[in-house]
C-alpha cells in the first residue's frame, strides 16, 4: 500500500534551498533531495501563500479555486478599497487532495495548511491553519482532538519578536509543537496521507531577509533555526514511518523587499480613465479624516467619482497588480457598455506597457484576465492583470503625486518571488520529470501515487 507525507515549507524558495542543501546545513533535506529529484516549481500569479497553498492543496489553478489572496474583495462593490472578509475553507471551490482521499477510503492527517478554516470533516485529522481565527472552535477534526492541542501554538502571536534571535526562538518554538503534535497522531495510527506546513520560514524571511535569506551566517540564528526545522521535518518523517513516499514543497520564494511604489490609479487618472470626486475639501485635510477613519477600523471611501470612470487599479499583491473596467451590469455603478470592454481592457494593458510614466515600475506583462487564468472565478478577477519589476509593489492611492515613487517598508526587507520548490523521493521520480514543474502538479502526483484519481487537477503528475 502506498503511503505519502508532503511536508510544505512556506517561502523556501528553490534557491534558497539549493544553497542551504549544499551547505550541509539542513541535512536530512538535503538527502532527500540527493535520493530523489529537486528542482524549482512554478507558483501561481499572483504568489501568495494563500492562493500558492490552495493551488498546491487542489491541484487548480487561481481561476479554479477561487482564493487570490488573505481577503475577498467584491469588485462590483468596489470593495477593493475595504478590507474585505478574510478567505475561509468554505471559499475555495474545489475538493482538496485530503477530502479526494478520505472519499477513496484512504486515512489522512493534515497540519497547519493555510486556509483549512473552518476545519472539514475528513476521514482521519485535521489542525487547521493560516487564517484560524485566535480561539475559533472549529480548528479541528474531529472535535475530540483537541485535548492534543492544549499547548499547541496556531500561528505567531502579538507582539512578534523584532529581534532576530528572539523571532527565530519563537519559530523554533512553533516548529517544535507541530512536530508534538504530528508525532502524537502517528504514535496512535498510521496514515495514508500526511501533510504538514511549517509557515515559519516565511515569517522569518520577510523580516530578516538579508540575514536569514540572502545571505544566512552559519554562526546566526537564522541557521540554527534552519537547522532545528530539518530536524523537525525529519521527526515528522520519521514518526510517519520511513517506510512512506516523500513529498517536500514551498508555495513561493523570496527576493529584496520594494523600494518603489507604482501608483497605477495616478496613471490611469493622468491618462483620463479615472476621476477624482470632489473629496469636500481639500486632499489633504480629506488624507487626514481618511486616516481617522483608518484608526476607527472603518473603510476607506474611494474618492472616485465613478460616472466618470472607466477603469480602476488595485493592488493584487505586492508587484502584481490588477486593472478593473468600471463596466455596466458588472460593477455598481459601471459606465463601460459590454460591447466596449474588450477595447478599453487592450487599451489599458497597451496603457501599462507603453507609458512613459509608468516606465520606472518595469511593467513585466500586462496580460488579460483569460490569457492567465481559466475556470469559473476567472470572472472574479480584475480584467488585466500585470506585474511590475522586482522591488516595486503596486499602491491605489489615487491622491497627487508621481506615478513612481520611493517606498520603504521595515516589514517588507524581503517579499515573495514565483519561484518554489518541489522535492520527490521514495515516488520514484526522475529528476528530469521535474522539467516546468508547477505547483499544480503535486496534488496531481500525490493523487496517482496514493491511487485515487483527482478530477479537477489542472497539474501533470511527476510520475
Ligand atoms: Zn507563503
Amino acid at each position: 500500500m502506498s503511503r505519502l507525507l508532503i511536508l510544505g515549507l512556506d517561502g523556501f524558495g528553490y534557491d534558497f534551498a539549493a544553497r542551504l542543501f549544499a551547505s550541509g546545513r539542513m541535512p536530512f533535506l538535503a538527502n532527500r533531495a540527493a535520493a530523489g529529484a529537486f528542482g524549482p516549481a512554478a507558483s501561481p500569479l499572483p504568489p501568495v501563500s494563500t492562493a500558492a497553498w490552495t493551488t498546491i492543496s487542489t491541484g487548480a489553478g487561481i481561476g479554479r479555486h477561487g482564493i487570490v489572496d488573505f481577503r475577498r474583495r467584491e469588485l462590483a462593490e468596489y470593495a477593493f478599497v475595504a478590507p474585505g472578509r478574510l478567505v475561509n475553507s468554505g471559499d475555495v471551490r474545489l475538493p482538496r487532495l485530503y477530502d479526494l482521499a478520505s472519499a477513496a477510503g484512504l486515512r489522512v492527517f493534515v497540519l497547519n495548511l493555510p486556509v483549512t478554516y473552518p476545519a472539514a470533516a475528513v476521514n482521519g485529522i485535521l489542525v487547521t491553519g493560516l487564517l484560524t481565527p485566535p480561539g475559533g472552535d472549529r480548528a479541528c477534526w474531529p472535535p475530540e482532538f483537541r485535548k492534543y492541542l492544549a499547548e499547541y501554538v496556531f500561528d505567531l502571536e502579538d507582539p512578534i519578536p523584532s529581534d532576530l534571535p528572539g523571532l527565530c526562538r519563537r519559530l523554533e518554538e512553533l516548529a517544535a509543537g507541530r512536530l508534538r503534535v504530528a508525532t502524537e497522531a502517528f504514535r496512535r495510527e498510521r496514515f495514508d496521507l500526511g501533510l504538514v506546513v511549517f509557515t515559519g520560514p516565511d515569517r522569518l524571511f520577510h523580516r530578516f531577509y538579508e540575514e536569514a535569506y540572502a545571505a544566512p551566517e552559519p554562526a546566526s540564528p537564522a541557521a540554527a533555526y534552519l537547522a532545528a526545522l530539518d530536524r523537525a521535518c525529519e521527526g515528522v518523517y520519521e514518526a510517519f514511518g520511513a517506510d512512506a513516499a516523500l513529498l517536500v514543497c514551498s508555495d513561493h520564494g523570496f527576493g529584496p523587499g520594494p523600494r518603489r511604489a507604482f501608483y497605477v490609479n495616478r496613471l490611469l487618472k493622468r491618462a483620463g480613465f479615472l476621476t477624482s470626486a470632489s473629496a469636500g475639501g481639500p486632499y489633504a485635510l480629506h488624507v487626514v479624516l481618511e486616516g481617522f477613519k483608518k484608526l476607527l477600523g472603518r473603510g476607506r471611501p474611494l474618492p472616485v467619482d465613478w460616472a466618470r470612470t472607466a477603469a480602476y487599479g488595485l493592488p493584487l499583491y505586492m508587484r502584481w497588480g490588477g486593472l478593473v473596467v468600471n463596466a455596466s451590469g458588472e460593477q455598481r455603478a459601471g459606465i463601460v457598455s459590454s460591447a466596449e470592454i474588450t477595447s478599453l481592457r487592450d487599451d489599458l494593458a497597451e496603457l501599462l506597457r507603453g507609458s512613459a510614466e509608468a516606465a520606472p515600475a518595469a511593467i513585466q506583462w500586462a496580460k488579460t484576465r483569460e490569457e492567465l487564468y481559466s475556470g469559473p472565478a476567472t470572472t472574479d478577477l480584475p480584467h488585466v492583470v500585470f506585474e511590475a519589476g522586482p522591488e516595486v509593489v503596486v499602491s491605489e492611492a489615487k491622491g497627487p503625486g508621481p506615478v513612481v515613487g520611493p517606498y520603504a517598508n521595515p516589514q517588507k526587507r524581503g517579499e515573495h518571488t514565483p519561484q518554489a520548490l518541489a522535492l520527490a523521493a521514495g515516488l520514484g521520480v526522475v529528476p528530469e520529470a521535474l522539467a516546468g514543474a508547477a505547483l499544480e502538479d503535486v496534488a496531481a502526483t500525490a493523487a496517482k501515487w496514493l491511487g485515487f484519481g483527482a478530477p479537477a487537477a489542472e497539474g501533470k503528475p511527476w510520475i
